[in-house]
């Protein structure tokens, strides 16, 4: 989404998260989980044991085990099938699946929703209690995210790590003024360019300045001059979203109904996935094929959309119950002042109409996919009825529909992500020297990978039903993170700000 991040801020709100921030953090460093484990919640044991687990590597081999995983200063030291050493703290993963963390090539961080504060705290712990370990920002607080950036590496808060990008768009202006503002992106240390809305002058200057500077590029293609074939031909990294591609493949420009007004939300996302049926399949597989030869990766971000074939079903989600903070439940309420929320008269037709387009954009994923391509997965929550890390679960979920293996899918959540955002030579893989950022989850992702959602799933065995899944450890840069803990503390925050936003509305 492009539009939160040019939100509203306040000083009180600044204060305020932080605040609740730090008393995230007190809380949770005495928490001792239940049962066998001896790692402590959020504290950094120097040796790091994790016993007798079975490993998904990460790059599409298939897995192996049981074996223990020893982790010495945050680094994966050895990998055998018994280790007999001592260690700190000692996590043991019988019957468990241990896997990389996984990479969110598109978020934002949202310190509100439609001007009511949230907690940033909330955010990070629902990251992480998905598997989150690294984020890559496509714009937002740029200062503010760069401070979390160095925050999070220093292992201060709570947190996933962080990549910030900078965003460069049509309004920067004259091809001058565009290149001035992409090396003070470099001078202010972006990880990267978000290349946004541009003409083909612009875009030329905007990619010759990054790669003269070194910066990384992805962009967020509006419906405009250039296309997926321009920027591949320029060089960029990455794609997100669907926009761009099918672009590129019509027989001329959209033909869009003559009333549509782009900067209407209801009219413009409606119709946003049309031209995948616009496009030429033949010259949709030349465009394709060109991001394959050039290395262009594509961050679909199927599930932020997803709420446009079925709104009820997004409305009315289980964990909605527990974990919706009351600002991001405003922010989706039906509100065309709210970026995302355009569903304002929605109809079963625009309904049907993106559930045949789901179909023919995934199609051209898996091909991008079965071609070569580089796949990532990014979730972009925040907006849309979409939940921060719960979208990126979803997002597996549906790369899993588009036709890949789970396997496949979580090589797109790990090595792919990490090689994209530049740290495939240390993440992304439960190798032997990399950083330790591991998941350790109750039960098989390759069997169903809904058991990484921390909401769980129904378990049936002998004839009983219970709740099983979930993560039970994230961790990151060697920190363990029980999962169940991290959300109890997303439920506290949501019940405290229930009782806060109750107040406001009955004293007026
Ligand atoms: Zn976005």
């Amino acid at each position: 989404m492009v539009r939160g991040w040019l939100a509203r801020r306040s000083t009180t709100l600044v204060a305020f998260t932080i605040t609740f921030g730090a008393l995230a953090l007190v809380g949770s460093a005495q928490v001792r989980p239940a049962g066998r484990d001896t790692a402590v919640h959020a504290r950094k044991p120097s040796r790091l044991l994790i016993r007798r687990a079975m490993v998904i590597y990460g790059n599409g081999k298939p897995p192996y085990g049981p074996m223990d995983i020893l982790v010495q200063d945050g680094v994966i030291a050895n990998i055998a099938p018994s280790l007999p050493v001592e260690a700190d703290a000692v996590i043991d993963a019988t019957g468990k699946y241990v896997m990389p963390g996984l990479v969110d090539t598109h978020m934002h961080w949202h310190e509100e929703r439609g001007g009511i504060p949230m907690p940033i705290q909330y955010e990070r712990n629902l990251y992480l209690a998905n598997g989150v370990t690294l984020t890559r920002e496509n714009g937002g607080n740029f200062a503010r995210s760069k401070q979390w950036q160095a925050e999070s590496a220093a292992d201060q808060i709570v947190a996933p790590r962080m990549q910030v990008y900078w965003v460069v768009a049509r309004g920067n202006g004259t091809t001058e003024a565009i290149r001035a503002n992409v090396r003070e992106a470099k001078t202010r240390g972006a990880d990267g360019l978000k290349i946004f809305g541009m003409d083909r002058d612009q875009l030329e200057a905007t990619m010759a300045e990054a790669k003269a500077q070194g910066l990384k590029t992805t962009t967020h293609i509006a419906v405009e001059e250039v296309t997926a074939k321009d920027f591949a031909e320029l060089g960029v990294d990455s794609i997100e979203h669907f926009y761009g591609i099918a672009d590129a493949a019509l027989d001329g420009v959209q033909h869009f109904p003559a009333e549509m007004n782009y900067s209407n939300e209801l009219m413009r996302f409606s119709r946003a996935g049309e031209l995948y049926a616009q496009a030429d399949p033949a010259k949709l597989e030349q465009v394709l094929d060109l991001m394959v030869a050039r290395k262009v990766a594509w961050s679909p971000t199927l599930s932020i959309y997803e709420a446009s074939r079925d709104v009820v079903k997004a409305q009315n989600l289980p964990w909605y119950r527990d974990y919706l903070h009351p600002a991001l439940q405003a922010f989706f309420e039906p509100n065309l002042a709210n970026h995302g929320s355009y569903f304002t008269g929605w109809t079963n037709t625009m309904e049907v109409r993106w559930k045949q387009q789901y179909r023919l954009w995934m199609d051209a994923l898996l091909s991008f996919g079965h071609k070569g391509g580089v796949i990532t997965t990014g979730d972009d929550a925040g907006f849309i009825h979409s939940l921060y890390g719960f979208g990126l679960v979803r997002e597996l979920e549906l790369q899993e529909e588009a036709g890949f293996y789970p396997l496949d899918v979580i090589k797109h959540g790990t090595v792919n992500g990490a090689t994209l955002l530049g740290m495939g030579d240390k993440l992304g893989r439960v190798r032997q020297g990399y950083l330790a950022d591991l998941l350790v989850v109750n039960g098989n992702p390759l069997e169903n990978l809904r058991v990484l959602n921390p909401y769980g799933i129904d378990v049936y065995k002998d004839g009983r039903m219970s709740r099983g899944g979930g993560i039970e450890w994230t961790i990151k840069n060697g920190i363990p993170y029980h999962v169940p803990t991290l959300m109890k503390e997303v439920k506290a925050m949501v019940d405290a700000d229930r009782k806060k936003a109750e107040v406001r509305t009955t004293n007026p």
